[in-house]
This record gives structure tokens, C-alpha cells and sequence, in this order.
């Protein structure tokens, strides 16, 4: 009898999901290029008159098994290296191969907004499959282009080679908030810092959380301070979007914000412009 009921058992009780998780994730900040001396006043609102502070210009990796992930891809566009006083900078494709992957082994690309640090980089990776909220996708090739549009920081090659993608097959539109897009990887968005940015949650033991421009600095994450919003009425949402973020990681160690230089302090360099988030095989 008692053979019977555990064989009853093996066969009722559901085997354990398989699905990757955020430790079968190597997650790492690359650093591509860097901004001295930005007004602070540009990524907290009413920090004080004239203070300052370096910021990095920065993507992540993602490794497993399976795929190549990044988030976000920098940009290599002159008219930006001439608008902006940005040092050390190097090429994002010619970064990532500093780290030993090469372009065309990045299977896909998480854009987790359309401006031109973050997007401007997507024609260096010309076999990946990129993913971007479909509103995003939507605002920056239609409207944010019409007479009362809002298209600043955007550029519009990028928008070009971003639809060239599409009629290519390459691009995944996500459709909002809590998707689980690929395994482990979940889209959030609420955070609105342009028309439907989105943040990144890698789900695990622990779960990591990136943030790109929707928290810039760890200071913004510890005083609760909202980033730049694509609309000064959804700094309400942005507040709220960094307590989910913090809900989701569990503390601010596990939330990786856009631009805070001390990313590549507080984890350990694992090549010339990179630290590794999370552990992993050693370069
Ligand atoms: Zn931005």
C-alpha cells in the first residue's frame, strides 16, 4: 500500500519548473566611456546650485548557457561625442570585445529606453534580436516627431535603424508592464523617464534588479528621489517605480542604477572596463 501511494505520488505531483533563473545569469557593467563634472541638478531634482559629479556611461551583460544578452548598448554616433565632453570613451562593440564577446555573439538586445546612450548603439549588433516596449517603439517612430511631440535625446538614425530592424524580423515588441519576456528576464515599466521606459528584473536567489535611467544613482535610490521624467507628472510614477524596484531586489545592493559610477567600485573588476555583478567564470 504504502509503494502504492508513493507511486501515486510520483506520478500526481508536478516536476519542478526549469526555467533559468538570475544565478544562471552573469551579469556585468561595462564601461564605455565617462562625463566629468555634470551637474548634479541634471540627475536629482533640487540637489544644490553647482554641485557635480562624474557619471559613467555604461550597458550590461548578461551570459548563460543559451544567450548573450545585453542591456542597453551605448552609442558610437560623432554628433554625440561632440555634443557631450565625454572621456575615455571606446566604442561599445570594441568594449564588449575587451570582455571577449564578440559582436556577433550577442543573441539579443534589451533597450530599455529609445535615447541615444542607451539605443545608440543597436547597428553594432546586427545579429541580435532586439526587445523594447511596444509603446516605445511606437511614441519615437510616429508621434514624438509631430508638432507637439517630444523627441529630445533621440536620434533619429537610430529610430531608422531601429525600424530597419523591424521590417528585418529582428525586434520583439513587449507589450507593458511584469512580462516575463524571455526566461528569468521580466520587463517593468511605470517609470516613464521617456514615453514607456523600462526597467530590467533578473529573477533569482538573489533577484537584480537594473535600473538604466529609471534611478541614475544610488543616491537617487537611498533618498527616494526621482530621475528626469518624460513628463514632470510622472514623477509620481517614478517614486513609485523605485520602490518597486526595491521590493523586487529586496534591498539598494541589488539594484543597479543607469549612470552611478560606484557600480565599479562596490563589485570586482573582471577585465579593463568591467566589474561582474554577480559571480561567475573569471576572464
Ligand atoms: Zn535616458
Amino acid at each position: 500500500m504504502r509503494t502504492c501511494l508513493l507511486a501515486l505520488l510520483a506520478i500526481t505531483v508536478p516536476a519542478p519548473a526549469t526555467t533559468l533563473r538570475a544565478q544562471d545569469y552573469e551579469i556585468s557593467a561595462v564601461r564605455y566611456g565617462e562625463i566629468s563634472g555634470f551637474p548634479l541638478q541634471g540627475l536629482l531634482p533640487d540637489a544644490p546650485e553647482g554641485e557635480t559629479i562624474d557619471i559613467a556611461l555604461v550597458f550590461w551583460l548578461l551570459e548563460n548557457d543559451d544567450r548573450t544578452v545585453l542591456f542597453d548598448t551605448g552609442f558610437f554616433r560623432a554628433a554625440w561625442l561632440e555634443r557631450f565632453d565625454i572621456s575615455e570613451f571606446l566604442r561599445p562593440d570594441s568594449a564588449l570585445a575587451q570582455a571577449g564577446v564578440a559582436s556577433d555573439e550577442v543573441t539579443d538586445i534589451v533597450v530599455s529606453h529609445a535615447h541615444w546612450d542607451h539605443m545608440g548603439g543597436i547597428e553594432l549588433f546586427p545579429t541580435a534580436t532586439i526587445w523594447i516596449q511596444a509603446d516605445e517603439y511606437a511614441y519615437y517612430t510616429g508621434p514624438a516627431w509631430q508638432e507637439g511631440g517630444r523627441a529630445g535625446g533621440i536620434d533619429p538614425d537610430d529610430v531608422l535603424h531601429l525600424v530597419q530592424r523591424n521590417l528585418a524580423g529582428d525586434v520583439r515588441l513587449i507589450e507593458g508592464d511584469g512580462v516575463e519576456f524571455l526566461p528569468g528576464l521580466v520587463a517593468h515599466t511605470g517609470a516613464r523617464h521617456t514615453r514607456s521606459s523600462q526597467f530590467l528584473e533578473i529573477r533569482g536567489d538573489p533577484t537584480w534588479v537594473l535600473a538604466s535611467d529609471n534611478a541614475y544613482l544610488y543616491r537617487g535610490l537611498r533618498e527616494r528621489r526621482a530621475s528626469a521624467t518624460f513628463l514632470p507628472s510622472d514623477r509620481a510614477a517614478n517614486l513609485r517605480a523605485l520602490d518597486r524596484m526595491l521590493a523586487l531586489a529586496g534591498d539598494t545592493l541589488h539594484v543597479v542604477p543607469g549612470h552611478d559610477v560606484l557600480q565599479f567600485e562596490r563589485f570586482p573588476a573582471s577585465g579593463p572596463r568591467m566589474v561582474r555583478v554577480t559571480g561567475g567564470r573569471d576572464r
